[in-house]
Parts: C-alpha cells; structure tokens; sequence
C-alpha cells in the first residue's frame, strides 16, 4: 500500500504498524513496505526509533522487526540485490493491483512462480473488508453493517467463475464478480485462524475500548462485527452474556435444549480459545437482570463507548436487541448490529410483485428473494490474526459457572455424563465446521442429490449445528459450495430452507406452539404418555424409528429423512401432537434451531404453511434410507443378527430365526406399540375431514383449500399490491389466505368416512422398491457424468450469448421454466393452486 498523496513517510510507516498490529499485514511484508518507501538509508538509520514504542507494548513484535532489520542490514551485496528484486516485485504488484482497483486492498500473492521469498506468507484467502487501511469506510452488503468485502480478484479465474445461470447465484443474491475459489481457500482459511499472535500496545492513551457482544457467532472467519470491530482502531472486549430467559422468550420455545446448551458450552470454550490464539480472549457473564443491565455494567466498567454485535433473528431476540441498542444508545455508546446469520435478513424479504400464492414453499420464497434482491451477499471476511486487547480487562466468571455443561447426580454423588456419546461424534470447534464442510465438499456432496436421504452412509453434510452456533456462517458455506466441483442445486437450496424457516417466524412469532391452521388444534390429538416416552426412547418395536431416536438420544443428530420418518411415526400413526414432537427435538437435536425446527414440526403436524404431501411409512422407508439394514444394526445391536429383507419387521421373522438371531420381544426388544397401521392412517385422514367440516371457515369452497390469517406484515404488503393480488378482500379484520393443501385431505372431504387405502391420493410413501436399487444409482451416476459434461458446454455455450447480447444491449432469452415439486396441472382437480379466494372472517 503506497503512502497516499501528500502523506508523511513517517505517518505512513505509523499506520501501517497499525495494520500489522491489527494483523492484517505480516512484520516482513511491513518490512519491505518501508524499505520501498523510506529508502535503504531511511530505513536503516530510522526504523529502529520508529519502532521504539513497541518493545514495552509488544516485545515479540519489537524482536521480530528488530531481527529482520538486522538480518537485512547485516547481508552481503548479493543477498541485498535479491531482496532488492524481491521487494521491486512486491512493488510491481502491489501498484498493479492498487491501479487496478482502487477500492481494493492491494495484497501479495500468496503463492505462485514469482512469490518474493523476502515476503512472508501472510496474504489471506480473499481481499480483506475495506478496513482501516484504505482509510474509507463503505458500506457493508449485508445489513446495518458499516464493513464490506472486497470482491475478490475479479476476471482472473476463469475456471471459477460463477455460471450465471446457477440458481444459487440468484437465490443467494452473490454478484457474479464474487467468484468462489476452490478448497484452497477452505486450507488458507485454517491456516489464517493458527497465526501467530500480534496485540496492540496496552497504551493508557488507547482509545475506548470496544464491546464485542458475541451470541450465536462463535467464529473468527467471516464474522462481520468482528472485522467492524477491528475499524473502529481500539481495543476490543469480547464479551459472551448468558440469559436463558431471554432466549426463552415469550412461549415455550425451548430455545436451548439440553443438547444445545452442551454444544454451546464446548463452543464458548473451543472459541475462547481460538480468541487466545489471536490474543484476546472472551469474558463470560451471567446476566442477573438482563443483558441490558449487564453491559450499562460493563461501558461503565471498562468506559467502553462502542458496542458491537451481529444480529439474531428471533423476534423475542431482536425485539430484545432492539431496546439495548436504543437504551445504550441514549446512554451515548455507539451500538451496531451487522446481519449474518442467515442469507437473507429475514425482515428485508417481500413478497412484493410475487403474490402469496405458494406461501410457505421454498420456491415462492425463492422468487420473492430474487424479485426483491437485498444488497448483495458479498464475499466471506477473513479471520484476524490479532485482536486489540485493553489495558484492563473486566472481570468475567469462569465458563463453567454459567452452568451450560451442568450434569445430573446420582444419589450416590457419581454424575450421569449424558453427553459422553455427544463429546464422541463432535468437533465443537470452529476448526471441526470447516474440516465437515472439506469432507463433505469432497465426499458427500457427490452423493447428495440423490442419496441425501440414506442413514447408512454419510452423504449430508451434518453442518446444522455449526450453522445454529455460527461457528460456519452460511455465507461462507455458500461460497465454498459454489466454488466446489460438484454443486448440487439441491444442496444449495436447503439455505433457501433455513432462510425461509425465520421468514416464517418473523412473520409468526407463536410458530413454536401455535398451529397456523386453526382447525387442525381440534383433531382428536393422544396424550398417551407411555407412547410418547416409546417414541423418545427408542422403544417403539419399529426398529427404523428406534434407530433414529437413539442415534438422536446418543449423538444429537440425525438426517433429514430420518427426522421425517419419525415425525410421520409421531403425528400420523401415533395421533401425538407435533408440539411434543417439537419439544424433543429442541431439548434433545445439537442443532435444535427454534426457527427450522417449529417451520417443520408444524408442516409435519399438517398445521404449517406448507403441508408435507407425503407420510413417511415406518417400515417402507426403510427401502430407501436403509436397504440392507446396516443402520438399524448400528443403533439397535439387539437386532443386528436377523436377515437384511426382515430387519425392519422383526415381527414377521418365524420363531427359529428369532431365537438364533436372540430376540426376545418385550426382553430384549420392545413389542410395537401399535401394530394397526393401515387402521390408524385412515382414522388420522377421517379425523381431518372432521375439523375441516367442523370449522367450515377456514376452508376455500373454491380450491378446498385450507385458509390461514394472515399476519400483519403479508397484510400490508399484500394490500399495497392490492390491484395485482386480486384475491385479497378486506371484509373484516383477520384476512384469510388458501394455502397449499394436501390433496388427499382435499379429497377425503368429499368422502369422510373413506379409508385411507381408498383415497387415491394416499399420501403414505412406499420407498424405493428395487432389490438392483444401487446398481441402479452407479448405472445413472455414470450415465450423469457423461450428460454432466454435455450440459456444461451448453452452459458454457448460453453464458457466451447471453454475454454478447448484454453487451449489445439485446433483450435476454426467456428463462426455461423449471418443474416445480407441487406445480398443479390442469388435469388434476384436486391440484387447483389456492389463488384469488382470500377471505376474511369477523
Ligand atoms: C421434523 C424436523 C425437524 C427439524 N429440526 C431442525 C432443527 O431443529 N435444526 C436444524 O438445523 N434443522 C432441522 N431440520 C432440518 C434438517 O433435517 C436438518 O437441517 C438437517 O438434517 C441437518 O443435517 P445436515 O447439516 O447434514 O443437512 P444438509 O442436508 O447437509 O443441509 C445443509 C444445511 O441446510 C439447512 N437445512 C437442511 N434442511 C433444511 C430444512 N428442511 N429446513 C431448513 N434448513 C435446512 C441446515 O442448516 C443444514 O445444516 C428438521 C427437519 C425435520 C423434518
């Protein structure tokens, strides 16, 4: 970075000590700058004074510098002309770079054929934020944030360059000069977060330290209030407050489980530990009052005059932040809060110009994203490599106090370690995200579009909990996704999931307890609690839906399809409702996630916006996600010995087989709790026509589909497009919208008392039946890569003429139309998308 017009020499060699401090430029590349600027004899005679304030404030600085400014001046003519050729490369591109950009930080290359050996290998991933060193401050992309990425080197790899079709590109709002690099960022990204340590000086004279208030952000890489910490130019507290009621909020969200306050505590610890390698470290609190009253405690404390933190999105949780920042703010501190933690910030998404038709699926949520695209998603921050420390640090309480990792006793005093098994399948650290996300990327993700749904094989990411504590933000798994060689859409779009899931509870704060549909809170819902406690252990006699509770009960953790198999067995078989469902999940899931969590608990219950339009069997699934049983062996060992083709119906096993095989139903393995199947769906179908009769109103005589009313915010974005959205009509107060309806339910109302195998759009799915299933799927993986190859060079072959035709200003082609999983055809009655017929009720 050449010294702007006008500057001082000195003044500049002082700024950039303060980039090496703040751990953005590396001692040796500080080094050369001053050599380059200050000239061989300047910086001879004047560098050692200059740096002179550092060897009380940072010895280890001091000595470095003092040794490399010593190892240079003390060299031979031969080795002065080489660093002299090394330092003009520096040079050389550092103008290149700064003259082709201006806004962006010029950077060494960090390797390649003409690395200059005198410069360490300091240079991040990507170019940094627009920190303090360009001496701008511009405006992040993402919200409320006063930091913003730099592109990164745009034009230069081609090879990586986003396709500008790829619907992530669009759903995900990336600019197309964002292009993603390969896994090598995902290893520079690890390597930055080990560096060396570099404090700032712990001058008196220091400006007020700023309050770093992390929450559900425990990571160094793309942390945007972290790198807005590092701009404000003071020392840095970061700061962790805990307050189960305020994360409690106002119902029974069960917002941290017992599950997740253990994976928070062993983040909280790996974290602060990662903050001491960059030499800070993070000051635990309990909140006694509030965390407003905790950090008043604090600016007064440490005379702190900034604030910073990242946003949540829970409505309890923001309405929360939202009276800290305007208390303190009166208090005159400076408060900012930077939007992270999803893609999209969930109260910036409209459905403006899209309608409400398809609420509450992933691809109306999608088109509303790219009809009213936020700022752009920008590219991931770079770790710090140091962090401005205060001269005097508040005073925190030990992690263990607060309580999150608490074990219960025996009577006899020896502890019951229910996270053994937890601590076992998990790395809690920052670290352990990226090292998932490598594997899947290179593993995994291959198998992901098609074979997402086997519990027997690793082929989902398992990120979910890194997600929910942010030790991954999802920006970066984003980019790293994009940048990978496989890029299966569907994997990308379960982002858009997670985005729509606190869309959803933005706009209905009750979602954790509150069924959207009215008339599904009158189904004769069980309250048997011995069915219930079968299902949360494992005791079902469904070996499918044991496995899948234990694997949860021992690690925490289960995929998508299993959670979908056991929330059917719950809801549809066992008639308990989802909020229990719901409960277990929060209390029991490392990822339990208030938001996703409820969004699928109440499509599952039939009461969300988006009815599932299928019903897991407990025996057929197993067709697709467990073939040849190996993970009901795994998580129940007791049935380990029967064959393949009757593992998940032990009860059809003849007595001999049982007895070799040791099974003992009722002893060894439990009895099923219900054995009528059949029966029992076509009560739950029956059960339904009943209360949608029953509350007649809250179904479109038109389109038989259920209404929901509408909250507020859909209100009035709906009534400000009331001339494109027809159907709305404002009769009375609470506006009711047809949502989509599961078709069988729509036809079971024609025909209440049908039974469910009668109902031709039977909802219940059979699993693939196909003994040759595998050597299916290699047939068609094999088959793919040749049509893969092919429907690149289409790509490759549209992207070039829609190029051409931006460049001459032409109109672009029409997009192709996709087919969408529930796009109703003409053909199907019972199909008819809920569109015009908004009502009102009172
Ligand atoms: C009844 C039920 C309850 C669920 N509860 C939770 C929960 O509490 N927390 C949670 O994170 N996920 C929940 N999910 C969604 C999904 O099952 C998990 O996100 C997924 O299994 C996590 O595994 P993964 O990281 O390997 O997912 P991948 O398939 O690799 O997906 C990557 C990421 O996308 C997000 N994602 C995936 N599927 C969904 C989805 N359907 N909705 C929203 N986001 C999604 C997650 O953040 C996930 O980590 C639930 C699903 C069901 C059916």
């Amino acid at each position: 970075m050449p010294p702007s017009a006008g500057e001082d020499s000195k003044v500049f060699v002082r700024r950039m000590l303060v980039e090496v401090l703040a751990g953005r430029e590396d001692p040796e590349g500080f080094f050369a700058m001053c050599v380059s600027v200050l000239g061989h004899r300047e910086t001879s005679s004047r560098f050692l004074p200059l740096i002179q304030p550092l060897s009380t404030a940072n010895g280890a600085l001091h000595a470095a510098l003092t040794s490399i400014h010593t190892d240079y001046f003390s060299k031979t003519q031969d080795d002065e002309l080489e660093l002299a050729l090394s330092l003009s490369l520096v040079e050389m591109d550092d103008h290149r770079l700064s003259s082709t950009s201006q806004e962006s930080r010029p950077q060494r290359p960090a390797d390649g054929p003409n690395k200059p050996t005198a410069v360490s290998q300091g240079s991040s991933r990507v170019p940094r934020a627009g920190v303090i060193a360009s001496g701008k401050k511009r405006d992040s992309p993402q919200t409320g944030a006063s930091v913003k990425a730099n592109s990164p080197q745009t034009n230069n790899t081609p090879e990586h360059a986003f396709k500008e079709s790829d619907a992530m590109m669009n759903d995900a709002n990336l600019s197309p000069s964002e292009k993603p690099k390969r896994s090598k960022n995902r290893r520079q990204r690890r390597k930055g977060a080990g560096r060396q340590v570099v404090g700032l000086p712990r001058s008196p004279s220091a400006p007020p330290p700023v309050l770093l208030w992390f929450r559900r952000d425990l990571r160094l890489g793309d942390n945007p209030s972290l790198t807005g910490s590092l701009e404000v130019g003071a020392p840095v507290i970061p700061v962790f407050i805990w307050s189960p009621e305020e994360e409690e909020g106002p119902g029974i969200t069960v917002a941290v489980g017992g599950a997740c306050k253990y994976w928070l505590h062993q983040a909280l610890s790996c974290f602060s530990a990662s903050l001491e390698r960059i030499g800070s470290h993070l000051v635990f609190l309990e909140a006694n009052t509030s965390s407003l009253h905790t950090l008043k405690e604090l600016v007064k404390e440490t005379g702190a005059r900034t604030v910073l933190a990242n946003a949540l999105y829970e409505p309890w949780l923001k309405e929360r932040d939202d009276a800290v920042v305007s208390a303190l703010q009166k208090d005159g501190v400076v408060c900012k809060t930077f939007h992270s933690y999803c893609l999209r910030d969930p109260y910036s998404v409209s459905t403006e110009g899209v309608g409400l038709r398809g609420i509450g699926s992933v691809s109306h949520f999608m088109t509303c994203c790219r009809q009213n695209p936020g700022s752009a998603l920008g590219a991931p921050l770079d770790s710090p490599v140091s962090l401005p420390t205060p001269a005097r640090w508040p005073v925190g309480v030990p992690l263990n106090t607060l309580g999150l990792a608490r074990m219960p006793r025996r009577k006899d005093g020896t502890t019951i370690d229910w996270a053994a098994n937890i601590r076992k399948s998990w790395d809690f650290s920052e670290e352990g995200a990226s090292d998932r996300l490598e594997a899947f990327l290179n593993d995994g993700v291959y198998r992901y579009e098609k074979e997402s749904g086997r519990a027997d094989a690793p082929n989902t990411s398992c990120l979910s909990p890194y997600l929910h504590f942010g030790q991954l933000s999802p920006r970066w798994l984003l980019w790293d996704a994009k940048g990978a060689r496989c890029r299966p859409p569907k994997f990308q779009r379960k982002l858009a999931w997670r985005d729509l899931a606190y869309w959803q509870l933005t706009m209905f704060p009750d979602l954790p307890w509150e069924s959207l549909r009215p008339p599904y809170k009158a189904l004769r819902w069980s309250s048997d609690g011995g069915h219930l406690k079968a299902w949360q252990r494992g005791r079902t006699g469904y070996p499918l839906v044991d496995a899948a509770m234990r694997q949860l009960w021992l690690t925490g953790w289960m995929n998508n399809y299993m959670r979908h198999v056991v929330a059917s067995f719950l809801i549809a078989y066992l008639y308990l409702p989802w909020q229990e469902g719901y409960r277990w999940f929060q209390d029991t899931l490392v990822d339990a996630d208030v938001a996703i969590d409820a969004m699928m608990w109440q499509n599952g219950g039939m009461c969300g916006l988006d009815h599932w339009n299928f019903v897991m069997h407990p025996v057929d699934a197993a067709m697709t996600c467990d073939p040849y049983g190996s993970y009901v062996r795994k998580w129940c060992p007791e049935l380990a010995d029967l064959p393949d083709d009757l593992i998940h119906k032990p009860w059809k096993c003849p007595p001999s087989m049982l007895r070799r095989a040791g099974v003992v139903f009722g002893q060894t393995y439990a009895e099923r709790i219900v054995t009528d199947l059949e029966e029992r769906r076509s009560r739950s179908l029956q059960d339904v026509a009943l209360v949608r009769r029953e509350f007649g109103q809250y179904v479109d005589k038109h389109s038989g589909c259920d209404l929901v009313p509408l909250p507020p915010r859909l209100v009035s974005q709906a009534l400000g497009s009331a001339h494109r959205d027809a159907g709305l009509v404002a009769e009375g107060k609470q506006f009711l919208l047809p949502v989509i309806t599961r078709m069988e339910f729509k036809h079971q109302q024609e025909d209440p008392d049908a039974d469910a195998a009668s109902n031709p759009y039977n909802a219940v799915l059979k699993g693939y039946v196909s003994r040759k299933r595998d050597e299916t799927v290699a047939f068609l993986n094999e088959r793919d890569f040749t049509a893969s190859v092919m429907h690149e060079g289409v790509q490759r072959r549209e992207r070039l003429e829609s190029n051409y035709r931006r460049m001459e200003g032409l109109p672009q082609p029409p997009a192709p139309r996709g087919r969408a999983r529930r796009t109703p055809t003409a053909k199907d009655k019972f199909s008819v998308a809920p569109s015009g017929a908004v009502s009102s009720v009172r």
